[in-house]
C-alpha cells in the first residue's frame, strides 16, 4: 500500500492589495491549503488543520489573511493606483495612433500584476474613447502615485508599457516619448527614466 500526505491548495478569491514585501500594489490570491491523507495517490481524508493565507501575485510572498484588514484603509489610494494604470496603459494603446489586437491582449496581461478586472473588449474599447477624449497627461492621471512605489515597481510599471508598445511589433518614438512622461510623472529623473527605456529597448 503506497501511503503519503499531499497538499492541496484552493483559490478562494482574488483581490489587489499594497504588499508589505515587495512594496508594490498588486494582485493577491486568497487561498486555503489542506493537507490530504493519500492511497494510491487519491486523497482520502484531510488531515490536520487547514491553513488560509494572502499570496502577493507579484512576488509571492505568503501572510496571515489579517494583512487584508489592515489595508482596508488604503482601499481608496488603491483604488486610485489601479485606474492610473488602466488610464496610462490605455494611452500606451493610442500612443502610435492604431488600436492592434496585439495591443490589447498585452494590456490584459500586463493588468493582471495590478489588478483582479479582466477587461472585455468592449470594456477596452470604451476605456480608449475616454481617455481620448480627456486628453489627460501621463502626470495628471499619476499624481501622487510615485511616492508609494520603490524603484522596481516603477522600472516595472514602464516595463509593462513599454510591453504594450511592443507588442504590435514596433516601438514608436511617440510611445518612447510617454515611457519618459510615465517613468518622470513617477518621480524618476529624466536620466534614470531614458536609462530604464534604453535598456528596455536593447535587451528586449
Ligand atoms: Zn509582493
Amino acid at each position: 500500500m503506497i501511503f503519503g500526505v499531499q497538499t492541496h491548495t484552493t483559490v478562494l478569491r482574488v483581490g489587489t492589495f499594497s504588499c508589505p514585501q515587495c512594496r508594490s500594489f498588486a494582485r493577491y490570491e486568497y487561498k486555503r491549503a489542506r493537507s490530504y491523507a493519500m492511497i494510491f495517490f487519491i486523497p482520502v481524508f484531510p488531515t490536520g488543520a487547514q491553513t488560509e493565507y494572502v499570496e502577493c501575485h507579484q512576488c509571492g510572498a505568503a501572510f496571515q489573511p489579517s494583512i487584508l484588514d489592515r489595508i482596508q484603509g488604503d482601499q481608496e489610494r488603491l483604488n486610485h493606483f489601479e485606474q492610473a494604470v488602466i488610464n496610462v496603459f490605455l494611452k500606451m494603446i493610442l500612443a502610435d495612433g492604431r488600436v492592434e489586437i496585439a495591443e490589447k491582449d498585452m494590456f490584459r496581461r500586463v493588468l493582471e500584476h495590478y489588478s483582479s478586472q479582466r477587461f472585455s473588449d468592449a470594456q477596452i474599447e470604451a476605456g480608449l474613447a475616454r481617455v481620448k477624449q480627456e486628453r489627460k497627461r501621463p502626470d495628471q492621471y499619476l499624481a501622487g502615485i510615485g511616492a508609494n512605489l520603490n524603484d522596481e515597481a516603477k522600472e516595472q510599471l514602464m516595463l509593462h508599457g513599454f510591453f504594450i508598445a511592443k507588442s504590435d511589433g514596433f516601438v514608436m518614438q511617440e510611445e518612447l516619448d510617454l515611457l519618459l512622461q510615465i517613468g518622470t510623472a513617477l518621480g524618476m529623473s529624466r536620466l534614470h527614466a531614458q536609462g530604464v527605456i534604453d535598456h528596455y529597448y536593447h535587451i528586449h
